[in-house]
């Protein structure tokens, strides 16, 4: 809302390391939507993170990580890994739950909204 002659322009290098961050949130599964300029506080442990954004067309790849868990935790049982198990769980209940919400997602409709114009006010100039 400020004259555009109130803001600086933008370095190369600034410009870049924009780009960057937005580079790096793109993930196997999504898409990460930490905030601009923070890195990853969770060890990218995806799965378990309330930052990633699945993408529906991901998960086939989901499923296939939750077989390999029920393989792992089988493993597990059979050997007596109790704290083993009780991650692998946890790991579980996330992953499922994030692919509810992407099957969720994907079955939402779309509806095309057009694109937005701008009157002419009353002196018949259309406002930038
Ligand atoms: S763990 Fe979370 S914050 Fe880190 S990359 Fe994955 S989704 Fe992003």
């Amino acid at each position: 809302m400020h004259p555009g002659d109130e803001y600086r322009r933008t370095s190369a290098e600034e410009w870049q390391e924009f780009e960057e961050h937005f580079d790096k949130r793109r993930i196997e599964l999504g898409s990460c939507g930490r905030p601009y300029g923070t890195p990853c506080q969770h060890e990218h442990a995806c799965i378990r993170c309330p930052m990633l954004n699945v993408n529906p067309k991901m998960l086939d790849r989901l499923n296939e990580i939750e077989a390999d868990l029920l393989v792992r935790r089988e493993r597990a049982e059979a050997e007596g890994w109790i704290g083993e198990i009780e991650g692998i769980d946890l790991t579980l209940t996330f992953l499922r739950s994030k692919r509810d919400e992407a099957q969720r997602l994907a079955r939402r409709m779309t509806v095309d909204l057009g694109i937005p114009t701008a009157r002419p006010d009353a002196k018949g100039q259309v406002p930038r």
